[in-house]
């Protein structure tokens, strides 16, 4: 089988180990990835650090130019690239699909971002003892980027960080997920046809135990992490004086209420529970419902739930695929069985197949069950029951996480309410957590994470604004 150079300073290269990467489906070999060497990990970090001026000095138009162009072979590829995603990850092809089709639309976004991020002047004679005076407020790029990514997408996180780092002139070194490496070095392909100054980006597939050098580094200062929270924050307490962006995860809350649509709710939540096998840190975990509505919402999700398609990944009917691994896959398991002991009931779902779990539902869980305290990271959610608004609220507030929530009411007071009160990074009115555009900020409170991502946002956050004060005006 070929095996999949890394991206060392723009350039193919191979190094001293390699990474088998499987299928969780069924175990097939999908690919190899070369391992990088300590060596040429060096070399990869001084070239980002030597060409940090030149990237930040890039005409927007050039940068602009290299991101739309991207973001075409994205879409000349993206059957290919889907197919990869499907394959490495286990993720069944419809979202797979998905993913490259929204790495193109956050490749364009960006061109577009790119133009449009260029410095404000601002008259300071407001105050007599600034007559003559102007700013000049423009954003320059800290330096290189170090971005560390999960497993869950592949390509789609990768993106949420090397495009802003390229809109705004900042070199990027990449350490992707060992479990799926390949997604990330497919991208380099179409990044090193962009012609973009050698230095400008590296993927590199090095172990976990290695990774902390690089986070180290003091030429790469800015961290943007996308992972879980015991390792996100063991790396910010690490480097407490770099710019650490944190991406973690979370047990989100959908509330369904009395007023809603309930076919909606229910044909959503059992989606959004489900993608990605519950593998999303936005993916649907609890759900909380008003009492009025308890028993025919719970019909109707439960049906929802009981009509995925559950299998083989890349069979294009399927909507649940396996977990990232068997072990995982044990683990939902044993969660769920724990709760079981606690006196839960398991409505639908459950059983085990290797990695593949049945969509579970959930009801008459105990609150401090790790099915609803921790993130369970698998395709089970629980039902919690509510009497009334301000209890929902207090529910869905009762969680160390904080990234997202969705609320389903037809009541725009009640909506108003639900996005001031709910404490998260954003709150989706009819519609499920798992909403995400690259257009808005996105990101988390409390142990979610910390910064914020979203194309403008995380440009914002790989910068520092600068002021030139001209005088005698
Ligand atoms: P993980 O924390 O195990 O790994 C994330 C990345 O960190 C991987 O690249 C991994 O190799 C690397 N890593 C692990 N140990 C490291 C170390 N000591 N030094 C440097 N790098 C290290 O997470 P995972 O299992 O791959 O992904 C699942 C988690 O990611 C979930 O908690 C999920 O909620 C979270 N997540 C969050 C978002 C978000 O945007 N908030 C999106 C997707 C996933």
């Amino acid at each position: 089988m070929d095996v999949s150079p890394f991206w060392l300073a723009g350039s193919p290269a191979t190094g001293d180990a390699e990474l088998t990467v499987t299928n969780p489906h069924d175990g097939r070999v999908v690919g190899v990835a070369s391992v990088p060497a300590a060596g040429q990990v060096e070399e990869a970090v001084a070239a980002a650090h030597a060409v940090r001026k030149e990237a930040a000095g890039l005409p927007i138009h050039v940068r602009a130019e290299a991101l739309a162009q991207v973001s075409r072979r994205l879409a000349e590829r993206a059957e290919e690239i889907a197919r990869l995603i499907s394959a490495e990850n286990g993720k069944p092809i419809f979202w797979a699909r998905g993913e490259v089709a929204r790495a193109v639309s956050t490749f364009r976004f960006a061109a577009e971002e790119t133009r449009r991020f260029s410095g404000v002047a601002q008259r300071l004679d407001t105050e007599p003892a600034a007559a003559g005076r102007l700013a000049y407020v423009s954003r320059q790029p800290y330096g290189p980027v170090l971005a560390i990514t999960p497993f869950n997408f592949p390509l789609n996180l990768v993106a949420h960080k090397v495009a802003p780092a390229i809109a705004v002139g900042a070199p990027v070194v990449v350490k992707p997920a060992p479990a799926t490496p390949l997604s990330a070095l497919l991208l380099g392909e179409l990044l090193a046809e962009t012609g973009l100054p050698a230095g400008m980006f590296s993927i590199l597939p090095v172990p976990n135990d290695r990774a902390g050098a690089l986070v180290d580094d003091p030429r790469l200062p800015v961290v943007s992490f996308t992972g879980s929270g015991p390792v996100g924050f063991a790396l910010k307490d690490q480097v407490p004086r770099k710019h650490v962006t944190l991406e973690l995860g979370g047990n989100a809350a959908a509330v369904v209420l009395a007023d809603a649509d309930l076919d909606w709710a229910a044909t959503r939540i059992a989606l959004f529970s489900n993608y990605q096998a519950g593998q999303s840190c936005i993916a649907v975990q609890r759900v909380i419902v008003e009492e009025p509505v308890r028993e025919e919402f719970t019909a109707k999700l439960v049906a929802a739930v009981e009509s995925l398609v559950v299998g083989d990944p890349a069979d294009d009917k399927t909507q649940v695929g396996p977990l990232v691994s068997v072990e995982a896959a044990e683990r939902v398991e044993r969660w769920i069985a724990e709760a079981v002991a606690g006196g839960a009931r398991v409505l639908t779902g459950g059983g085990r197949d290797g990695a593949t779990l049945a969509p579970a539902v959930l009801a008459d869980v105990p609150a401090d069950a790790k099915v609803v305290c921790e993130e369970v990271f698998g395709p089970v959610m629980v039902l919690q029951p509510v009497a009334s608004v301000d209890e929902a609220l207090a529910t869905a507030n009762d969680s160390r996480y904080g990234l997202q929530a969705g609320v389903f009411t037809r009541d725009i007071g009640v909506a108003f309410r639900a996005a001031k009160e709910l404490e998260v990074g954003g709150v989706i009115i009819g519609d499920v957590p798992s909403y995400r555009a690259d257009q808005m900020p996105y990101g988390g409170l409390k142990e979610s994470g910390v910064g914020r991502e979203g194309l403008r946002s995380a440009m914002e956050d790989y910068t520092y604004e600068k002021v030139m004060v001209l005088t005698g005006l």
